[in-house]
């Protein structure tokens, strides 16, 4: 088989897994106890309508659902807060490299509420962002994985036609690898993350490789090729 793409998952793939409590996110953010408890619930119910509906949401819909400003202050803590659970894993430009000198398109599909600019602040950052070729943050689409749609979505930004010239890398056996499945991609599972039970999801995909980490992933690449 011809591999073409190459597409990531973002957190628990290409940044290792971190357990968040989203209150606590809230409440570093706002100060304010009540405040972060409405927040969490929102954000909670946010992900829930992912899990259950596929519906994709956006950083500034939550916080003006809860009518709280988005000031370019708390913009920042939130980052702040945050910028400790979104290091890139140290395998990550030994991997791109390799699929550059294969050939591969590197492409990113992440459910996320972020806008693309903080992802790309992020890669950037970490020395990793000129090597991505396509990527599709569900904050600027309708639907989210396991949705078809975001993941065609995501092959279109990667210039792909045949889903099975594409291989898609992902720490949740629901969103990623059933997902990628599902349009006819291969799947390879990062097995290391600690999905919460509520966001599991109720399909179980069967991915065609697991790797203990990325870096293997080029010895799987280099078997299907
Ligand atoms: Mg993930």
């Amino acid at each position: 088989m011809a591999v073409d793409a190459v597409v990531f998952d973002w957190g628990g793939t290409l940044t290792p897994w971190h357990t968040i409590d989203v209150y606590e996110s809230w409440l570093q953010t706002t100060g304010d106890p009540d405040t972060a408890v409405r927040l969490a619930e929102a954000e909670n119910l946010l992900w829930a309508g992912s899990r259950d509906e596929q519906r994709s949401g956006t950083l500034s819909a939550l916080l003006d659902s809860v009518g709280v400003p988005p000031t370019t202050e708390l913009l920042r803590r939130y980052s702040d807060w945050w910028e400790p659970h979104t290091l890139t894993d140290p395998d990550v430009p030994v991997v791109f490299a390799a699929l550059k000198t294969r050939g591969i398109r590197i492409g990113v599909l992440s459910n996320t509420i972020w806008t693309r600019a903080e992802h790309e602040r992020i890669f950037e950052r970490d020395g990793v962002l000129a090597a991505i070729d396509g990527a599709v943050y569900t904050s600027e689409i309708p639907w989210t994985k396991p949705h078809p749609e975001a993941f065609r979505a995501a092959l279109d930004a990667v210039d792909v036609d045949d889903p099975a010239r594409a291989v898609f890398v992902g720490d949740r056996l629901f969103d990623d690898i059933h997902g990628a499945k599902a349009v006819g991609m291969r799947a390879v599972l990062v097995p290391h993350s600690d999905i919460p039970p509520v966001q599991v999801g109720p399909h179980i995909g069967e991915p065609d490789a697991v790797v203990d980490r990325l870096v293997d992933l080029v010895t799987i690449i280099d078997g299907w090729l």
